[in-house]
Formats: C-alpha cells, structure tokens, sequence
C-alpha cells in the first residue's frame, strides 16, 4: 500500500511556524515539544523537521544523519528533565491498528510518574 504524506497535518503546521507549539527544544533535524492533551506528568514529542509519516518510513527513508540527530534530540530531552534515573516510556503509534492520530513520525516521551503495565 503506497501511502502519501499529508502536508496540511498539525506537526506540519508546527514545522512550518503556522502554528504556535510548547517547544522544548530543537537541532538541525529535529524539534521536541509539550503534547497539548498530556497522559502523564511528563509527555514530550519529538518529531523530525522533515516530512515522514510514521516510524516506518522515517526510518526507511530519512539519512542516517538525521536517524542520528533525532535520536540525539530523543537523549538530550530526556537529559534535560532528569529522567534518567527514575526511568520513562518511549511509543510511537503507526497506521489504524496503532491508533496513529497525526500522520507525521513522532516519538512520545512519557515520565513523571510510574507509568503502569503496557497496554491498559
Ligand atoms: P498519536 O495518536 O500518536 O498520533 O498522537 C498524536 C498526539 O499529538 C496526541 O497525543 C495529541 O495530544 C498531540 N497533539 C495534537 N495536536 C497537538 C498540538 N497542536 N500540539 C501538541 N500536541 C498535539
């Protein structure tokens, strides 16, 4: 199945400055910023600057440098709110069966407290 990337989606809005975003932080690839609905103390996304629908094809299709810089930019959040030692969730949703909401890539950073089983 050939997907395509829907450039009117809201992290779309975000990259392009359309609309205002909590940011947290940012480098050459990659911009991390508050989830607007949050499901627990700490819930970050990080998303690539460029367009990729889901983790798939960021990981398909993105150079490994900015495989690289996302992952950086991943660290760097969690370094930066001091999760390191009480830990945290990382989950990415992809396609229907996932639950996927916006159809650009995004990584959730979960944290603050702890988080339960997987799957509720
Ligand atoms: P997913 O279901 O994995 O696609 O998650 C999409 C996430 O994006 C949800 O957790 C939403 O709360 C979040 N979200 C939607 N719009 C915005 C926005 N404008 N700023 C920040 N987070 C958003």
């Amino acid at each position: 199945m050939n997907k395509f990337y829907d450039n009117t989606n809201v992290f779309a809005k975000i990259i392009r400055q359309e609309i205002p975003c909590d940011k947290i932080m940012e480098n050459d690839f990659a911009l991390a910023f508050s989830d607007i609905n949050p499901q627990a103390p700490l819930h970050i996304l990080v998303i690539p600057k460029k367009q990729y629908i889901d983790f798939y094809d960021f990981t398909k299709n993105a150079s490994s440098q900015e495989v690289n810089y996302f992952w950086q930019l991943v660290n760097d959040v969690i370094e930066q709110e001091q999760i390191v030692n009480k830990g945290f969730r990382l989950i990415t949703n992809s396609g229907s069966d996932g639950n996927q909401e916006v159809p650009h890539f995004h990584l959730h950073i979960l944290g603050g407290k702890n988080l339960g089983r997987m799957i509720n």
